[in-house]
């Protein structure tokens, strides 16, 4: 009764995250699964040494639920699934206590629990593959995982030790590790599955603060989370820096207006990213400036690739409204130590060579002479 009630509170809280959220799908399997649960436990509540058929619908429940349950993490990650192989299995479960004389309890005990430990394990695996990285998705599988053991210690108690389990139902060990395993399972998944869905919100939010909506690429203010950028790039001693700017960008804006900059700041990026690979950093830095951080990697690399790039921006021309409009970008190239500190360093120096392109006729790469690796 305590699990019952635990588990009404656990959907009342799911049914108000749901509210604030786009995810419904999610937050409404889960609300019908915790019923669900709650009815099977009042009913193995009322029916604690009951006959086979007496637990025919509880048992069938916690199938039921078990498998909204897999749809809920299905959903959570995007995944499609369907209802049509619980409810068969449903239909299995009550198959086998219906059949119950015929085969023997044990063996139709241990079935039905084998039923349910699978569907657990079929939920921990899909969890665990997962790859998106959200920490308390270990505490779903934990969660899980205690009520998959107790499921298969009833599996071991109803195929190996039937004999003696008229006698000892319903004062049973195995009952209760069973009721202390729900409880834990219960608590824990609860948690779990409304922190799963705090840490997927705050990495998106944080993934949105860095974006520059424009371009998609980082903005200025993901400049400042360098060290850990760095980080995720797999920490290099060193890194090349390409710093570009549009040249008289102003002028596409004053010809061909806003919307026409905004192209080309887009256009841009979207060639950036083709010369680029995706483990460089890319930030839009400014209106039509971009930076493009090389962890690991010599000046020479980075050279050969900002020519790759200026010549794409010069030769690609950009169609709007009917009209090529010729871009051309200008480069400052330095290279360096890499940390937050040497980072402002390396900006400076990149940014004395883009003034010196722009200052030599636009069009071109300047690199810095300090490091010339
Ligand atoms: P230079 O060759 O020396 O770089 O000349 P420029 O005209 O490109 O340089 P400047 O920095 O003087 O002009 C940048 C212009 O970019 C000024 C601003 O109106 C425009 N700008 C800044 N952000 C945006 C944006 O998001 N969209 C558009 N369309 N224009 C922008
Ligand atoms: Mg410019
Ligand atoms: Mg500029």
């Amino acid at each position: 009764m305590v699990n019952a009630l635990l588990l009404i509170v656990f959907a009342v809280a799911f049914a108000f995250a749901g509210l604030g959220h786009n995810d419904r799908r999610y937050w409404t399997f889960l609300v019908a699964s915790n019923v669900i649960f709650a009815a099977a436990f009042v009913f193995f509540a009322r029916h604690i040494n009951g006959t086979p058929e007496a637990l025919l619908l509880p048992n069938c429940l916690l199938v039921i639920g078990l498998g909204l349950r897999w749809r809920a993490v299905r959903t959570f990650f995007g995944h499609n699934s369907s209802s049509a192989w619980f409810l068969a299995l449903g239909l299995f479960v009550a198959l086998a206590l219906l059949l119950s004389p015929l085969l023997g309890r044990g063996l139709i005990f241990g079935l039905t629990n084998g039923v349910i430990a699978a569907q657990i394990l079929a939920i921990i695996i899909s969890i665990i593959l997962e790859r998106e990285q959200l920490p308390s998705r270990w505490g779903l599988v934990f969660a899980y995982g205690a009520v998959a053991a107790s499921s298969l210690l009833r599996v071991v108690q109803g195929l190996f030790l039937d004999r003696g389990m008229d006698n000892l139902l319903p004062a049973d060990i195995f009952l209760d590790l069973n009721l202390i395993a729900a409880t834990i399972h219960i608590s824990a998944s609860g948690a779990f599955s409304l922190s799963l869905a705090y840490e997927r919100s705050v990495a998106s939010l944080r993934e949105t603060a860095l974006r520059d909506p424009l371009t998609g690429l980082y903005n200025r203010w993901s400049i400042q989370d360098l060290p850990e950028l760095i980080k995720r790039a797999g920490a290099p001693k060193e890194a090349a820096l390409v710093l570009l700017d549009i040249d008289h960008f102003k002028a596409v804006n004053d010809n061909h207006g806003h919307a026409a900059g905004d192209q080309a700041i887009k256009r841009c990026a979207q060639l950036i990213r083709r010369v680029f690979q995706k483990d460089d950093l890319i930030a839009r830095i400014g209106g039509e400036e971009f930076i493009i951080l090389l962890p690991g990697k010599n000046i020479r690399h980075a050279s050969r690739l900002a020519e790759t790039l200026r010549k794409a921006i010069e030769d690609e021309p950009m169609l709007f409204q009917g009209k090529d409009i010729r871009l051309t970008a200008s480069f400052g190239i330095s290279h360096g130590s890499l940390n937050a500190h040497s980072f402002t360093h390396l900006l400076e120096k990149a940014d004395a060579c883009l003034y010196q392109a722009k200052n030599a006729g636009r069009n071109r790469i300047v690199v810095d002479p300090e490091r010339t690796a």
